[in-house]
């Protein structure tokens, strides 16, 4: 019999009542509120709450440089999840909410696979509890009132070239990058060029996944910068009247939602900040109440761990005061195959049979990306777990080699196959992440709040990436003046590069030395709190492809969703 489907597994689960989910985690009715049958939002109040509770031990789920097709990531953090249950343990999952640009774009869905997913499947990859649409409303509230600004004298003296805030949506559309408003008559506003992002790459997002709390949040959205005076000073949300509306819309929104795998392991839902030019990880907010919650807090962090995980390490826990206590790198068979740079792997098409055919040896070529993600990982004073995600194609052989490699340098590893088994297909990872989370840690930040904005950037450059040094672009330099003039080198950084390599040139596979990293532009998130520099074509509103998952996707007979993967 073939494998179900992702969608015909998820449908087949039986699903516990939600609020029993939420008391298994110490969570009584008071703190919760009930979003349709099987979602729960929780109460903030749930933080002071639950503070007494003992601390969870706090694992991040991070990755080797992926392919265009993912590791399993969220896969694996959903099966670790599933499996602490069989080794006697408690855990919960935390999350980002996917995009529905990419759910409706190329992706599919976003909720785990196989028998490691998290249910209801089809509410996690739609809207959920409208979070996505109030972080939309919150963004474009402030361009209203933008626009409205100029029209009404532009008190606040805003040079119309220097606005930098733009409209969201969540979708993929490459024809609203770059828009004229205001056309018409006089009373149409101003005219001028501005364009639309996806709504994952909204700094509202960011914002909403790093504040602790509801004040918090006002705060951060009263330092969002929208723009500059013709003398280059910076225009904030609070000066031209923003943050109190855009809190108000989003203060539903920082409530964490409370969903369930199928086995039944709690998983927090929350936030979807991109993964390139924001820190690409899920709440603070629910990262505060999850710690509390049992004996293990499992989150994923996007993207390989030169991405993800560095921000979640220097960004996140920066944020929450939070510090973690493991760390899992998930590699596979074909990603390491696809490091030895002997294969091309295009999303959308079907892999090479070279690259299926059985071959340690192409395995251990690709063997310095795994090596330097957990040497990323140590920087930062946090033990590493390699977990090799087990795909049907693989050959036994191949595993051994991913297991070599990583015990060479003295890292734990398991092979894991909660995509095929569950829970139970995970428990050699679950035991040896809480072996690792035993460890005493030695968590680090990679540099201290008062290294300069170029200290900073070199550093993750060249201990991070491996990069020789940095080159800035004039107009970089000059923005990066500019930003240590205004106060903001206090800051740490978001490089915004390609998640396809190590590197910040996409074709560079393994571990690319002897390069340097040239910073074009440098732009800055002052409400979310970081600076970020831009090394190559970063898209921040996707196209469709040619055959987008839109297509498959529609309604059965019997008005059941199809085609979410
Ligand atoms: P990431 O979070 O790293 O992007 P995902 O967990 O979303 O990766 O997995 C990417 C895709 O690969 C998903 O479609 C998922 O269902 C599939 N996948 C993940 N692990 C396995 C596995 N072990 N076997 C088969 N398919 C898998
Ligand atoms: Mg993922």
């Amino acid at each position: 019999m073939a494998f179900p489907s992702d969608l015909q597994i998820a449908r087949a689960a039986s699903l516990k009542p939600i609020e029993d989910v939420a008391g298994e985690m110490g969570i009584g009715a008071h703190l919760v509120e009930q979003h349709g049958r099987d979602v729960l939002k929780i109460r903030l109040e749930a933080i002071e709450e639950l503070a007494d509770r003992p601390k969870a031990k706090y694992v991040v789920v991070s990755a080797v440089t992926p392919t265009p097709l993912g590791e399993g990531k969220t896969t694996t953090t959903v099966g670790l999840g599933q499996a602490m249950k069989h080794i006697g343990r408690r855990a919960t999952v935390a999350i980002r909410q996917p995009s529905m640009g990419p759910t409706f774009g190329i992706k599919g869905g976003a909720a785990g696979g196989g028998y490691a997913q998290v249910v209801p499947m089809e509410l996690l990859n739609l809207h959920l509890t409208g979070d996505f649409h109030a972080v939309t409303a919150a963004h474009n509230m402030l361009s209203a009132l933008l626009d409205n600004h100029l029209f009404q004298g532009n008190a606040a003296g805003l040079d119309p070239h220097g606005i930098t805030w733009r409209r969201v949506l969540d979708v993929n559309d490459r024809v609203l990058r770059n828009v004229i408003v205001g056309l018409g008559t006089h009373t149409d506003g101003i005219p001028r060029q501005t364009g639309f992002d996806i709504t994952a790459a909204s700094e509202v997002m960011a914002i909403f996944a790093l504040a602790r709390s509801v004040r918090e949040m006002r705060e951060r959205f009263g330092r969002v910068v929208v723009g500059y005076t013709g003398d280059g000073k910076p225009v904030t949300a609070e000066d031209i009247g923003g943050a109190g509306a855009m809190t108000v819309i989003m203060r539903e929104a920082l409530k964490p939602n409370l969903l369930q795998t199928l086995e039944n392991t709690p998983v927090l839902v929350h936030a979807g900040p991109f993964g390139n030019i924001a820190h690409g990880n899920s709440s603070v907010v629910a990262d505060l109440i999850g710690i509390r919650g049992g004996d293990f807090l499992i989150t994923e962090a996007g993207f390989g761990a030169d991405m993800g995980a560095e921000r979640f390490f220097n960004i996140k826990c920066r944020a929450s005061g939070l510090t973690p206590d493991a760390a899992v790198v998930v590699a596979t068979v074909r990603a390491l195959k696809a490091h030895s740079g002997r294969f091309k792997i295009v999303a959308g098409r079907p892999l090479p049979d070279a690259l299926l055919a059985e071959n340690p040896d192409d395995v251990h070529a690709g063997a310095a990306n795994l090596r330097k993600q957990i040497e990323n990982i140590r920087l930062h004073g946090v033990s590493p777990v390699v977990a090799i995600n087990a795909f049907p194609d693989d050959h036994p052989s191949e595993h051994a080699a991913i297991r070599e490699i990583a015990e060479a340098v003295g890292a734990r590893v398991a092979v894991c196959r909660h995509f095929a088994e569950g829970g139970a297909g995970a428990t050699e990872l679950a035991e040896a992440v809480a072996e690792a989370a035993d460890e005493p840690t030695d968590f680090r930040f990679l540099y201290p709040d008062s290294a300069s904005l170029r200290e900073k950037i070199e550093v993750v450059a060249t201990k991070v990436y491996g990069a020789d040094g940095v080159d800035y672009d004039l107009r970089a330099a000059r923005q990066l003046d500019r930003y240590e003039r205004n106060g903001f080198g206090d800051l740490p950084v978001c490089i915004a590069k390609t998640h396809l390599s190590i590197s910040s040139d996409s074709s560079l596979k393994g571990a690319p030395t002897g390069w340097r990293m040239p910073v074009r532009e440098v732009r800055a998130s002052i409400g979310a709190g970081f600076i970020y520099p831009i090394c190559g074509d970063m898209r921040t509103m996707p196209g469709l492809g040619a055959d987008p998952a839109a297509h498959r996707i529609d309604i059965d007979e019997n008005d059941e969703i199809v085609g979410l993967s």
